[in-house]
């Protein structure tokens, strides 16, 4: 049965009540029962957000298999940003497996591995003449957006930022900043990966009235005096941070270092993997402050979880490369190509831009609420409907992983899913499908209010 569930002027279709229901303890006999299997298995070296195993899934609800209903503020890490199982995505896949699977687009091309491309030149900032490549991964898109740019600017250094996350392939563990659980005992790591501050607001230790200035001031003259500009291929950054815990840069900031980049020929690329895709109220995230990167990242929310990412481009960037320079097996599939294209319709016949910012209210008003009732909560951030709260000792800014832990265990015991992140493992994020309807995403704060109630 098809029902309507959301008050949002939206007509998006799902098979499941959207409604939390807790029919057993978390996880169920029969979940645990299927956690000794995966233990048994699966390789050890695997994490779990949930112990629960998902029977099916539907807009903003997942059905375990001992038939509980949890509110996914996660969306398999800000994936199904068009919410589970929508049919505009479902029936395109249907139809085109049924067509065909796989050719290789560098073997036998096909068309939606174009439209795809097109959508995405038209769609990423800026008035300029772009190209598109697609892969399969953000990681294997952040490498191929790397390989480009050294390619075209001939130069070999790249900048990353502190908390920066790119993925978990050899160049982009180099990338990423965290050590541990993404980088320990996985080295030696690629070469000529150079890390800078990044300004982070509530931990700067400058003074907070000149951050961005301070913070380029600081970041130029690591490239000047340490790299020299002239060797600097590419600056990547998140546009917000991601898994290093929705860390929002001042205002002003990604404009100077995109005019500093301009001003040394070096190739600005924004990894928008987790950002993108109406994600934070806008398409992708530099638009909030007009940025126009050069090269911009795309993987997540682009095939509402069929593997497929992207990188977009200046033409004369993307066309640098001598043919057959990039390319891949799968790369671009066109069952995930079909996926993607229905993504982009629902995107703009739900208004999901204008959606993501409405669930930005929700979400950073109820957070806020509690912020001000919570003393734990050292502060609420993000944009859209990609928000966090970094939880700290009270009166301090000490980190405070113990009060996570135990607010996402609360939270999962009554049905609700989040996720957590941060450099200090103190950050919950929440990162919900964008036509989640306003009565769930209230529901689902209430229980974070009683979980942090209950601290
Ligand atoms: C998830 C993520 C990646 C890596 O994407 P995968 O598809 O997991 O390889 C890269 N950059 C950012 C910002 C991400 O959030």
């Amino acid at each position: 049965m098809l029902i309507k569930p959301y008050n949002f002027p939206m007509t998006v279709m799902t098979n499941l009540p959207q409604e939390r229901r807790v029919v057993t303890a978390i996880p169920g006999p029969k979940s645990q029962a299927a956690l000794a299997r995966r233990t048994e298995a699966t390789s050890g070296g695997l994490g779990i957000a949930i112990p629960v195993m998902v029977e099916s899934a539907s807009g903003a609800i997942l059905l375990d298999i001992d038939g509980n209903q949890i509110i996914d503020l996660a969306a398999g890490i800000g994936v199904n940003n068009v919410g589970h199982s929508d049919p505009e995505v479902v029936d395109r896949v249907i139809a085109q497996i049924q067509n065909f699977s796989h050719s290789c687009f560098t073997v036998a091309p096909y068309l939606n591995y174009i439209e795809v491309c097109e959508k995405l030149n038209a769609v990423v900032p800026g008035a300029h003449k772009k190209k598109s490549l697609l892969v399969n991964s953000g990681a294997e898109a952040v490498e191929n957006a790397i390989k480009i740019a050294r390619h075209y600017t001939k130069r070999p250094a790249i900048v990353v930022f502190e908390h920066s996350y790119h993925g978990r392939t050899n160049l982009t563990m180099a990338l990423t900043a965290k050590n541990m659980p993404y980088k320990e005992g996985f080295g030696p790591f690629a070469p000529e990966v150079y890390r800078v501050p990044m300004p982070y607001p509530f931990r700067w230790i400058g003074d907070p009235s000149s951050i961005t200035e301070d913070a380029i001031e600081m970041i130029t003259h690591k490239i000047e005096k340490e790299i020299g500009a002239h060797n600097v291929a590419a600056i990547l950054i998140e546009p917000i941070q991601g898994e290093g815990g929705f860390v929002v840069p001042p205002k002003g900031f990604l404009p100077a270092l995109q005019k500093y980049c301009t001003d040394k020929g070096i190739i600005f690329i924004a990894d928008e993997v987790q950002t993108g895709f109406a994600r934070t109220g806008h398409m992708f995230a530099v638009e909030e402050e007009g940025v126009v990167p050069d090269m911009v990242v795309t993987a997540k929310g682009i095939a509402a979880g069929l593997p497929l990412a992207a990188v977009t481009g200046r033409s004369e960037i993307m066309d640098s490369v001598h043919a057959s320079g990039l390319g891949g097996t799968y790369g671009g599939n066109p069952v995930a190509c079909a996926a993607a294209l229905g993504v982009f319709e629902i995107i703009e016949s739900q208004k999901l831009v204008e959606r993501s910012a409405h669930v930005g209210k929700i979400l950073g008003d109820s957070l806020r609420a509690l912020a001000a009732k919570y003393p734990v909560i050292g502060e609420v951030r993000g944009r859209g409907a990609m928000q966090a709260v970094e939880l700290v000792i009270p009166g301090s800014k000490e980190p405070n992983t113990d009060a996570m832990n135990k607010v996402v265990k609360y939270c999962q015991q009554k049905g609700v899913l989040v996720l957590t992140a941060g450099t200090y493992s103190n950050v919950i994020r929440f990162l919900p499908p964008i036509v989640i309807s306003d009565e769930l995403l209230l529901d689902a704060m209430s229980v974070l209010d009683d979980a942090f109630a209950s601290l």
